[in-house]
């Protein structure tokens, strides 16, 4: 028997092996996934918890529901990755699992530790995350009794999964509290690393003037040094302060340590990889997929799902030890929650920043292009159903994997 073993059962380790059991004979290949938790959390969720959008128990179910038949799970910490000896160590009864291809898809996660004074005294009290499920679930308790003051939402460092996240948290943000009769009382405040609201210009300029229009200020090109959460600060590495009475943060993302432990990261823990292929710089029987692969594009659901699809077509070949000539054009897709049921939704890849149009049907849509609809906030609405049903179990979606340039306008 062939071995692949696929480590993290998230988003994109889930996809694979539901995708790759319908295609490999399971007669001669075993097909191992290793995870340690035994949740799988719908993480895009996370968003609508703070504002009682979603209830906490909306975005969890068991990971078990998703492996298909055939597909071993292991749950248990991955401790050490081995690619000199294709095998990785796992905590579970100290057990050492052998490979002939491993896909590594452990993700990116939000590490506070990384800023100074951020996880410290003030951490889920006057400082809050909604990048987990403990940070939304804490976060929503504390916005219930909320009196208003300035509301502080702050990106650490770039790259972090999600770029539109942070965005759509404070379009939310402001409907949330003129729902609740007190965006008078309320201060909004952008805090961001990048030059505008996002990387590519065209995207920038609209989400630009939303938050204008919103009445959301924009501190631009502020690298945080440390956090005063006694003096409720953040301080940039220039000295400049800006003051919060509640901060939300987005804090610096970091890889897997297992990544780093092994050897296998760049300095932020994330894999070197072929941004085509996913194969490792160092290993030819090593891909990464998901947000665990350093691609230089949004590290994201619809990224990994597009990224899948050109996998499996060049995983086959490589396997028969043929070339692998599908290339991955960084597709990314993301719906952008605009408040007051309205939505954006954003289509790009490496080279082509988001444009104007419709989609999926070139002129008809249902979805536009760059443009705020009540049918791009429906769509993001859907995509929970879409996410559990189709997109997890490995089911085709009507959306091709590359980037198509029909019913979009330059
Ligand atoms: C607030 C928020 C909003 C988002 N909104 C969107 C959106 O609207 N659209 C979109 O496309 N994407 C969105 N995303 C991003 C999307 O959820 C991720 O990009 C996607 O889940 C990445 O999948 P993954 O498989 O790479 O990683 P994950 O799904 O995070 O899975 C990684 C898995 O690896 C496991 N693991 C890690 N280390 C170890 C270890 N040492 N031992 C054992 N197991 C380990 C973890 O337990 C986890 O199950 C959002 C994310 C957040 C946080």
């Amino acid at each position: 028997m062939k071995k692949l073993l696929i480590l993290g059962a998230g988003t994109a380790g889930t996809m694979v092996a539901n995708k790759l059991s319908h295609v490999l004979d399971l007669d001669e290949w075993k097909i191992t996934l290793v995870d340690e938790h035994e949740i799988h959390y719908y993480q895009p969720g996370f968003l609508f918890i703070p504002f009682g959008i979603y209830g906490q128990n909306d975005v969890i179910k068991p990971k078990r529901d998703f492996i298909p038949a055939g597909v071993e799970l292991i749950v248990s910490k991955i401790e050490m990755i081995e690619p000199e000896n294709n095998r990785v160590r796992i905590a579970k009864d100290n057990r050492y699992l052998s490979y002939d291809y491993l896909i590594i898809a452990t993700g990116t996660h939000p590490r506070p530790d990384e800023t100074p004074g951020l996880d410290d005294g003030q951490w889920r009290k006057t400082i809050h995350d909604f990048y987990t499920h403990e940070g939304a679930v804490a976060l929503a308790k504390h916005l219930r009794n909320w009196p208003g003051g300035r509301l502080v939402l702050n990106i650490m460092e770039m790259p972090f999964k999600c770029p539109v996240a942070p965005l759509e948290f404070i379009f939310l943000a402001d409907w949330f509290f003129h729902e609740q009769g007190i965006r008078d009382r309320v201060d909004l405040t952008l805090v961001t690393p990048l030059p505008g609201a996002f990387t590519k210009p065209r995207a920038a300029k609209l989400l630009g003037n939303i938050l204008e229009e919103k009445n959301i200020k924009v501190v631009p090109e502020f690298m945080v040094e440390r956090v005063e959460p006694d003096e409720k600060k953040l301080v940039s590495f220039e000295e400049e302060a800006v003051e919060y009475d509640l901060l939300v943060t987005v804090p610096v993302n970091m890889g897997a340590e297992v990544i780093a432990e092994s050897g296998l990261g760049d300095e932020l823990n994330h894999v070197p990889v072929n941004k085509h292929n996913f194969l490792s710089d160092k290993f030819d029987n090593i891909f990464a997929l998901g947000d665990a692969a350093n691609l230089p594009t949004s590290k994201a659901g619809s990224v990994a799902h597009f990224a899948v699809e050109i996998f499996i077509e060049n995983f086959l070949r490589h396997i028969d030890g043929l070339d692998m000539p599908h290339k991955f054009d960084g597709h990314a897709n993301c719906y952008i929650e605009s408040g007051f049921g309205k939505g954006i939704l954003i289509d790009f890849n490496y080279d082509v920043e988001p444009l104007p149009g419709k989609f999926p049907l070139p002129g008809i849509g249902p979805f536009s292009l760059l443009q705020e609809s009540e049918m791009n906030h429906w769509g993001k609405m859907m995509f929970r159903w879409i996410y559990w049903n189709v997109l997890l179990k490995g089911k085709e979606m009507p959306i091709t994997a590359q980037m198509s340039m029909a019913g979009k306008w330059q």
